[in-house]
């Protein structure tokens, strides 16, 4: 799932190839009134993208699991099929496709769509106090589930969750009042530095300590990676038992999933299998 620094990244190509043109062909229909129309901004927050044109009209997309914007030269070929498509917008010499976004409405109030989010964790300056200050009034039942809560704090997703988590050994399923605000504040910024370093380096070439290795050995202890749902949307989240640990008498029974599951369960691989 794209998390904010690959919506980041994409808002930073979309802004160098096409800011500042003018819109001269745009599908489906219900986009249609872009055209003619001069791209002013293009602003990532989370996992949101507002793109706003002049004359006040913004197209707010949100990629979830699938969506991916692309930048092609007029006539170059697609990489993915067309019928994928959910807008497609010419300006000049440059056509930008967005393939399989589930969310893509044209807006009159580019701020609507962001308004319920908490700061970008990506942003810069980050309004860290403004984090806390949602953190300590979410009702996110565990750390885990406080991370990707986008109104505490926007564009944090599963990956960066656990690679968080585990980089300052703090237990997923341990709630959230019991971290003092000094730890609080810290593993915010960790999730911060981590998708800044991932703005410089692309994802695919970074090596993850936990997230996607289920099995495979604890790059610190040498314990297997063990993975468990959390959450109502049983999210899957990798981590050191050892490293990460308290007793597992005090954990949620919410890891019953993690005895079968060795291998790693988002790519469906077999147990055991290489990552790389
Ligand atoms: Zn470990």
């Amino acid at each position: 799932m794209p998390e904010g620094d690959t919506i980041w990244r994409t808002a930073a190509a979309l802004r160098q190839r096409i800011g500042g043109k003018v819109v001269s062909d745009a599908r489906p229909q219900a986009i249609a009134r872009l055209c003619g129309r001069r791209l002013e901004s293009v602003e990532p927050t989370g996992k949101h993208l507002v793109m706003q044109f002049e004359g006040g009209l913004a197209l707010h997309s949100h990629m979830r699991m699938t969506g991916a914007w692309h930048l092609y030269r007029v006539g170059e070929r697609w990489r993915q099929p067309e019928r994928r498509a959910t807008a497609v917008l010419t300006f000049d010499d440059v056509v930008a496709v967005c393939f399989a976004a589930p969310v893509m409405e044209l807006l009159a109030d580019a701020q609507r769509p962001v308004a319920h989010l908490g700061p970008d964790i990506l942003a810069d300056p980050f309004d860290l106090d403004e984090v806390i200050r949602r953190a300590r009034q979410s009702e996110a039942p565990t750390l885990g589930e406080l991370l990707l809560d986008q109104r505490v704090c926007a564009g944090i997703g599963n990956i960066y969750k656990c690679e968080s988590l585990w980089a300052l050994g703090l237990d997923a399923w341990m709630r959230p009042a019991a971290l003092d605000e000094e730890r609080l504040r810290r593993l915010y910024l960790t999730a911060r530095d981590l998708m800044r370093r991932n703005l410089v380096t692309p994802i695919a070439r970074q090596r993850h300590a936990v997230h996607g290795r289920g099995g495979r050995p604890c790059p610190r202890c040498g314990t297997p990676i063990r993975i468990g749902a959390q959450g109502q949307q049983a999210r899957l989240t990798y981590y050191c038992s050892r490293c990460q640990g308290q007793p597992a008498s005090q954990r949620p029974p919410t890891t019953a999933v993690v005895r079968k599951g060795e291998g790693d369960f988002s790519s469906g691989r077999k147990p055991g299998s290489r990552r790389r």
